[in-house]
């Protein structure tokens, strides 16, 4: 994989362009691609965002969201974009396998493929040009930092001010985890001066969630979460008729994992959700427990130190079983923790 830099004096000959993120996408993800889409269309680009599934209703309000592809609904249009492309953006994601369906085309196209990420443990041999840096708070700082080094500030917009605002104040937890760099702030005050309304973006991801999720998280809380004190950590596990019964839609369920954390001990906070096809796993933790090996080595996933997922075919209580075991096999970790 060459450096990112290497593409800069690239960028001003046209190109056929996908670019794409990680399934179900959240608003680093889906705020990345859409500022990296309206940087590189002010260069005359062809360019064409595509997820790899659905997402979402809150991020529909962000600026370009209605161009984007779904390649899961039957339309030829995201194949053909990726056959044709020249380059092929990857943001936000660094395993192809993170696209599922897609994964087999990104791999066939002949576009170059290039990485903008901050995972843990990228699949380099599979891209001609990247980045990956696990310091960064979010994939939306990177495309900033591609954008400023490639000696482009002129060209935010607040369009793209918004996107980038967005995918980096969700990936910090609004701006509260230890990611949350100087150069974050500075960048926020620069997009402030570009045009950024960040009270708006604020408005649109928290401020419009219909009723029914609120009902559902109250029962999550009252009757799905188990909390194991002699190891600092809390469950959720969430069957799939509660999903059913409330109405969840894609996106619904984001953030859940986070309400445990707020209770004083707890260091691990997992939540088990049985989406039918599979069972889909969230982790949380705070200070020096790695959820990012935790979910590797019980649960086919990965992420970040602090925050990772997964997902197992087996049965939701096989799933809870592994986890309480996991757990146990890892008391030294978990009970040891300091307050
Ligand atoms: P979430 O719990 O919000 O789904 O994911 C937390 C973090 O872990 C995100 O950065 C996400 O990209 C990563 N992640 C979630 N699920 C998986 C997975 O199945 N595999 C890998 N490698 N990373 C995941
Ligand atoms: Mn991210």
């Amino acid at each position: 994989m060459q450096p990112i830099q290497d593409i800069f004096p690239l960028l001003g000959q046209p190109k056929k362009v996908v670019i794409t993120t990680h399934q179900k996408p959240d608003a680093d993800a889906m705020g990345s691609s859409l500022a990296l889409y309206h940087f590189l269309n002010q260069f005359g680009h062809q360019v064409t965002v595509i997820s790899p599934t659905n997402w979402a209703t809150f991020l529909s309000w962000m600026p370009g969201s209605k161009t984007v592809l779904d390649f899961e609904s039957p339309n030829e249009k995201a194949n053909i974009a990726i056959a044709e492309a020249d380059w092929i953006f990857c943001l936000d994601f660094n395993t192809l396998s993170r696209t599922k369906r897609m994964e087999e085309k990104l791999m066939a196209a002949k576009a170059q493929r290039i990485l903008i990420d901050h995972h843990r443990e990228p699949q380099t041999e599979v891209f001609a040009y990247g980045i990956s840096d696990t310091g960064k708070s979010s994939t939306c700082e990177m495309i900033y930092d591609f954008i400023m080094t490639s000696g482009n500030e002129d060209k935010i917009t607040p369009e793209i001010a918004e996107c980038i605002y967005a995918g980096t104040m969700t990936d910090t937890g609004s701006f509260r985890f230890p990611s949350t760099t100087a150069s974050v702030h500075k960048m926020v005050a620069h997009l402030k001066d570009r045009g950024l309304e960040h009270s708006h973006v604020h408005e649109e991801l928290f401020d419009n969630f219909l009723e029914n999720r609120f009902r559902f998280i109250g029962n999550v809380l009252l009757n799905r979460m188990e909390i194991f004190y002699e190891y600092n950590t809390a469950l959720i596990a969430i069957p799939q008729t509660d999903l059913v019964k409330y109405d969840m839609r894609t996106g619904d369920t984001e953030g859940i994992v986070n309400y445990p954390l707020s209770i004083k001990g707890i260091k691990l906070a997992a939540v088990i959700i049985d989406r039918g096809e599979e069972r889909k796993s969230s982790f949380r933790s705070k200070g020096g427990f790695d959820v990012n090996t935790f979910a590797r080595k019980y649960f086919n996933g990965g992420g970040h130190f602090n925050a990772a997922g997964g997902f197992n075919k087996e049965p939701l209580e096989e799933v809870v079983a592994k986890f309480k075991q996991a757990m146990k096999e890892n008391v030294a970790q978990l009970s040891s923790y300091q307050f």
